[in-house]
Order: C-alpha cells, then sequence, then structure tokens
C-alpha cells in the first residue's frame, strides 16, 4: 500500500480529485490517500497559507497528487505552486502531449513530452518595483547547474523511453547570458547521449513550428516561462487542458498534477474533465512502478474517451464530471 499525500486544490479541483480517487478506490489501486491543503480557503479557515502538516506529509511520504490552486493575479500571497517546486528542488516540470483516438483535433500523430524547468528563470520570484520611477524589474535567473539538471533530465527520459530527439526552445539570440547558458547545458548534456538527435530553435520559431508541423517534436526541453506558455498550447494541440498531465519531479519527491488551472469559470458545475488529473494520477502509478494498475485505467479511459455521449462538454459531451467518472468504472471491467 502506497501513501499518498492528496491536495485537492480550489476551483474544480475537489470534483476532479473525487473523480480520481473514486476510479482508483473501484480499481483496487494499493493506495491510500492523506489529504493536506493550501491556498486562500486553507489561509482563511487555519490562518496558514501552506499548512506545516501538509509539508510534514510531503516530507513523510515523497508523492504527492495535487489537484490546481488558484493564486491571486497581481497582488496576494506568492503561487503555492512555485513555492513548493522550489522548496523541493522539484525541478522537471514533466507534460506530455499525445493525440488520442476519439478526442478531435486538428492534427494527427503528436507524442512529445515537454520538460520545463521549474524552480528558476523569471519565476525565481527575484522581483523589485521602484515607485518613484514607475519601474518594475523581473530577474530572469538562470543557473549553471539547473540548466544542466533539467538538460540532463530530459535527455535522460528519451533515453530510457527510446525517444530519439530533444528539442531545445530558447532565446539566447537575444538573451546572451542566460539563453547562453541554457545553449550550452543542453550542448554538454547531449555528448553523453550521442545516438539522440539534439536541435535548438529560437522560441518564436519553435512556436510557429508546433503549430505547423507539431509531429516532427520528441522530447522539448525548455526554461519555466517558455515551458509554461508552450505546455498549454502543446495542450490545444491535443484536445485541451482537460486532457493534458504533468508531474513536478525531484530527486528525491514528486508531485503529481494536471497542466490546467483551477478554471473558476466552471467550478462547482460538473463540467470539469478529470482526464487531465486521472492522466496525472497514472503517471504517479508508474512512478511507484504499479504499471499494472495504471495500465488497466489507462485502457478504461480510452474506451471512454472514444464514446462522445460519455464525455464531457470541453470534448463535446454530455457528460458530467461524475458520469465520466462512472462510465470509466465501467469500462475497468472490460479493460
Ligand atoms: P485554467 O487552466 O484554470 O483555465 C483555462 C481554461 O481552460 C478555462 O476556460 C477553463 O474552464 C478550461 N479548463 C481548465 N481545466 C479544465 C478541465 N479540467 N476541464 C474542462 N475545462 C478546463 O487557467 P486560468 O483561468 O488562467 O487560471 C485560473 C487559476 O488557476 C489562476 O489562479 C491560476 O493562477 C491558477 N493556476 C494554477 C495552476 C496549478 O495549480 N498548477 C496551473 C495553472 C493556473
Amino acid at each position: 500500500m502506497h501513501l499518498i499525500t492528496l491536495i485537492p486544490g480550489d476551483g474544480i479541483g475537489p470534483e476532479i480529485t473525487k473523480a480520481v480517487t473514486d476510479i482508483f478506490a473501484a480499481a483496487k489501486v494499493p493506495v491510500q490517500w492523506e489529504e493536506q491543503n493550501a491556498g486562500q480557503t486553507t489561509f482563511d479557515q487555519s490562518g496558514e497559507l501552506i499548512p506545516q502538516a501538509l509539508l510534514s506529509s510531503l516530507e513523510k511520504n515523497r508523492v504527492a497528487l495535487k489537484g490546481p490552486i488558484t493564486t491571486p493575479v497581481g497582488k496576494g500571497f506568492r503561487s503555492i505552486n512555485v513555492t513548493l517546486r522550489q522548496k523541493y528542488d522539484l525541478y522537471q516540470n514533466v507534460r506530455p502531449s499525445k493525440t488520442t483516438d476519439g478526442i478531435k483535433t486538428r492534427y494527427e500523430g503528436i507524442d512529445l513530452v515537454l520538460f520545463r524547468e521549474n524552480t528558476e528563470g523569471l519565476y525565481s520570484g527575484l522581483e523589485v518595483y521602484d515607485e518613484r520611477l514607475g519601474i518594475a524589474d523581473s530577474f530572469n535567473r538562470i543557473t549553471k547547474e539547473g540548466s544542466r539538471k533539467i538538460c540532463r533530465a530530459a535527455f535522460a527520459y528519451a533515453d530510457k523511453h527510446g525517444r530519439k530527439k530533444v528539442t531545445l526552445a530558447h532565446k539566447a539570440n537575444i538573451l546572451k547570458m542566460a539563453g547562453t547558458l541554457m545553449l550550452n547545458a543542453c550542448k554538454e548534456a547531449s555528448n553523453e547521449f550521442p545516438h539522440i538527435v539534439f536541435e535548438d530553435k529560437i522560441i518564436d520559431n519553435m512556436c510557429m513550428q508546433l503549430v505547423n508541423k507539431p509531429e516532427q517534436f520528441d522530447v522539448v526541453v525548455t526554461t519555466n516561462l517558455f515551458g509554461d506558455i508552450l505546455s498549454d498550447l502543446c495542450a490545444g494541440l491535443v484536445g485541451g487542458l482537460g486532457v493534458v498531465a504533468g508531474a513536478n519531479i525531484g530527486d528525491d519527491m514528486a508531485i503529481f498534477e494536471a497542466v490546467h488551472g483551477s478554471a473558476p469559470d466552471i467550478a462547482g458545475q460538473g463540467k470539469a474533465n478529470p482526464t487531465a488529473l486521472l492522466r496525472s494520477a497514472l503517471m504517479m502509478l508508474h512512478h511507484l512502478g504499479e504499471h499494472t494498475y495504471a495500465d488497466q485505467i489507462e485502457k478504461a479511459l480510452e474506451a471512454t474517451l472514444k464514446d462522445k455521449n460519455k464525455c464531457t462538454g470541453d470534448l463535446g459531451g454530455p457528460a458530467s464530471t461524475s458520469e465520466f467518472a462512472q462510465a470509466i468504472i465501467a469500462n475497468l471491467q472490460v479493460a
């Protein structure tokens, strides 16, 4: 039995988390959830944005499944997501995007995995505002070691999973120092894996290539901000934010969460698609070595996605979050 920290999060978080835990219970997955929370609601109840109980649970279990957490725009507290990623050095944000039978998209044959650096860059939290001059500076801190770790992780993943190519998306033509540091780190990492093709693309060209011919990409590695934007773009290529998974991975802790946010526009209405969080939970099962359970649930999910009548509104179906989850549970019998 694996003890897992479960963070339901805000907005649609509790609805999609319930769908996932229901499916796991029906599949008799050997996990035991330890529920904790963070963010504004938690602060209102307990006076703590990130309760010590959550940190202790993470430090004990080392694996978590997390729903999205709302971050106020322009004011208020610092992102809980960024704080946890930095505190535990979860330097890899791994986000696979793959076309799926049954999910209608403009493209076919996409199967790429994005490695986003998760602790540095413009998300370092180093910002100053000089009110007198009306100047705000946000520092794009890139370190040699941080770049080395994320680039090496991308190549090691490609090697382990039989992938053929790693593409670095950067802006070293303008960001002469920070961009070049990452580019050099990636070149160095590529020397260790000569059987994997390495290419680099300037980020603006990368965006055009991704919408023009996305099937050419295999593993993509990039900085924090570029990765944040590119992963939503990639989600759009394969069916939207409702279907793409993610994982924040460090050397001794991993927090699995969907790419999407708390979706306040549909929260509490039973409209959210739990596929993204479910797929994140399946990544978690692979991480735990529970491949058989992951494969069984994935088959049931894929069978469900092929039946439009069982899908949620974002995929053109009429089903609610819980109806979709029940359909996956029904398909577990045949998977
Ligand atoms: P969002 O990802 O929450 O929503 C963007 C759009 O996608 C919305 O129209 C939403 O309804 C739709 N969508 C998202 N997930 C969906 C799902 N599972 N099923 C169906 N439709 C879905 O982005 P946003 O509105 O820019 O951000 C809302 C809040 O989430 C912000 O406070 C932001 O900071 C936070 N956020 C948190 C995380 C995280 O916790 N990891 C990630 C991104 C954004």
